[in-house]
């Protein structure tokens, strides 16, 4: 049996992490998170980990030539399961040209490509108003997940904190990457006629069963 090949696309943000974790648990398919199997391979200390390691620890980049034989060792070792999910790879079209290649060798393509999609200002809105517990890390969001006493952890009582991540300018940065580096990809499949586009402004659990109706 082929297997199909879904990517998932969405700006910082969107919720992206949690939706692969979930879709790819609900469908059976494999996911392929960069950051989790960059994370796996070390902790494994195989071959690519330990070279990937090297970087990390100058704290350098891997390079996304090692990431990509990462993700193509993984495709091969699950060869003839129903899908792959990809979140946070391709991020570019360059990627996305190393993508096309890997998967000709597998004679494998790009099935469809998920699109969640959420304006800035929504973004915006989700992460400058979240706050986290800097003691049991709990995450709390003023508007729809406040804390019981204002700006205080329910459990330790500690004054809450915004992370760096979630500070205005820094948001406005990754967005701004975004849609330079990123967003060119989901024209580049619409002209293929690959996108589902997801109305991602809707709870978590609406975005998940827009998604799982959809592929
Ligand atoms: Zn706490």
């Amino acid at each position: 049996m082929t297997s199909k090949i879904y990517i998932l696309i969405g700006p910082p943000g969107a919720g992206k992490g949690t939706q692969a974790k979930n879709i790819a648990n609900t469908k059976d398919f494999v996911l392929i998170s960069t950051g989790d199997l960059l994370r796996e391979n070390v902790e494994k200390r195989t071959e690519l980990g330990q070279i990937a390691k090297s970087y990390m620890d100058k704290g350098e980049f891997v390079p996304i030539e090692l990431v990509a034989r990462i993700i193509k060792s993984n495709i091969e070792q699950n060869l003839g399961k129903s899908g792959f999910l990809f979140d946070g790879f391709p991020r570019d079209l360059s990627q996305n040209a190393l993508l096309d290649e890997m998967l000709k060798e597998f004679n494998l393509d790009v099935d469809k490509v998920i699109y969640i999609d959420v304006k800035d200002e929504a973004i915006l809105e989700r992460l400058t108003n979240r706050r986290v517990c800097p003691k049991c890390k709990k995450v709390y969001h003023m508007k729809f997940n406040p804390p019981k006493k204002d700006e205080l952890c329910d459990d330790c009582e500690v004054p809450l904190i915004t992370r760096d991540d979630d500070k205005p300018d820094v948001i406005k940065n990754r967005l701004a990457t975004y849609h330079k580096s990123t967003h060119p990809l989901v024209e580049h499949f619409e002209k293929g006629g690959k996108i589902i586009r997801i109305n991602g402004e809707k709870s978590p659990k609406e975005v998940e069963n827009q998604i799982i109706a959809n592929i």
